[in-house]
This record gives C-alpha cells, sequence and structure tokens, in this order.
C-alpha cells in the first residue's frame, strides 16, 4: 500500500513543535550518534499546549519545562522527509492518528487521509500510552528532587535507559519493535 505520507509534504513537521520522551531522544542518540544536546532541549511549558504531568521542575526556577527536540520545523526534517524514520519519537509514529483512534486530519491531505483509514496506524494507542507513562515516571523522579536545568536531559537519559533495561519494564520489547516499524516520509 501506497505510503500516505508520500502524497504530502511533511506538513506536520513543519507545523508542530515535536514534544518528546526521555526514550525517544535515547533512541535517537543511540541509532545516529549524535549527542541529545544536538538535537533535543527543555522548552519552557507555557508555551505549548501540554500535558501537566509531563513537565519537569527546576530548581531556583521559575518555570516548568517539556523535553522536546530543538527546531521548528523539525531538526530532522529535510527536503520534506523524515532523515531518523527508524527511529522516529512515538507521538510522530502514531500520527495522525490520536490516542482516541480518531485522525487528526488539520494537515494531511485528504488523499493521504484516505491511505490511513485503509491502513492504520503504526504503533497502537497503547504502546504510546505506556511509554509516555514511563516518561511520568521519570518526570517524576527529578521532581521529587529537582535540579538544574542543565543536569536535567542527563538525568532523563539515564533513567531511561536503566528503565528500558531494566527486566520488567516493558520497554525493551516496544523499542524493538520500532526499529522496523513507523512512518516513512
Ligand atoms: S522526527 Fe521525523 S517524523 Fe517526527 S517531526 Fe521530525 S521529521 Fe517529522
Ligand atoms: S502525517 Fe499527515 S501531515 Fe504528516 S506527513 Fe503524513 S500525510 Fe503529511
Amino acid at each position: 500500500m501506497v505510503n500516505p505520507c508520500s502524497l504530502c509534504d511533511a506538513n506536520c513537521c513543519k507545523s508542530y513543535l515535536i514534544t518528546a520522551t526521555a526514550f525517544d531522544v535515547l533512541r535517537v542518540v543511540e541509532r545516529t550518534g549524535r549527542p541529545a544536546s544536538d538535537f533535543a532541549m527543555l522548552h519552557q511549558a507555557r508555551i505549548l499546549a501540554f500535558d501537566p504531568d509531563s513537565t519537569l521542575d527546576m530548581e531556583d526556577e521559575s518555570w516548568i519545562y517539556l523535553l522536546g527536540f530543538i527546531s521548528h520545523p523539525c531538526v530532522f526534517l529535510e527536503k520534506n522527509r523524515c532523515q531518523i524514520h527508524e527511529c522516529s519519537p512515538m507521538a510522530c509514529r502514531r500520527f495522525p492518528f490520536m490516542l482516541d483512534g480518531l485522525l487528526n486530519t488539520r494537515f494531511c491531505p485528504l488523499s493521504s487521509q484516505l491511505v490511513f483509514r485503509l491502513k492504520g496506524a503504526s504503533i497502537t494507542a497503547e504502546e504510546l500510552k505506556h511509554e509516555n507513562e514511563a516518561h511520568k515516571r521519570i518526570v517524576k523522579e527529578w521532581n521529587a528532587k529537582p535540579g538544574k536545568l542543565k543536569d536535567c536531559l542527563s538525568f532523563l537519559l539515564k533513567r531511561a535507559g536503566e528503565m528500558r533495561d531494566s527486566a520488567d519494564s516493558g520497554l525493551p520489547q516496544l523499542a524493538e519493535k520500532k526499529k522496523t516499524g513507523g512512518k516513512k516520509r
């Protein structure tokens, strides 16, 4: 079946500032060899529509932050193609399907929407929710003992690696699936 995103000029990648989980960032680091600071940063949550459970407190900072990619359009978009399709964030893999299974039709051309309806989502809502919840557990750990902004990203990645590698996390299996699945723009 035709790739629905090949019928589009990556409208969504140009339109959203991509928020990511610590697991998303870790996978990109491992796959590309690029340091996280090259492509990820903590954004002030007040400029984004956000889930309050995903925000990170900072010691002595008056704002709370969300993890995301650095630029908008997305830093990994080149010539309307995603350069990290094998390890793109879970939210990108799920899009344009929302967690409730409905299609977000705001950016997809009609032809792409029709193909998505036939093809379905690349990952399930449960997979996305599972990883989001794991990310929120890490955020909670940080918020229980918040530190400096400069230390936060490394804390998130360290804990994501530890959690993913722990026997009962369920995350290694999820990470394996993502090596072959997902959207190829
Ligand atoms: S990571 Fe890839 S799919 Fe996601 S917004 Fe960036 S270019 Fe698009
Ligand atoms: S998900 Fe929709 S808007 Fe995004 S690249 Fe695919 S067709 Fe275009």
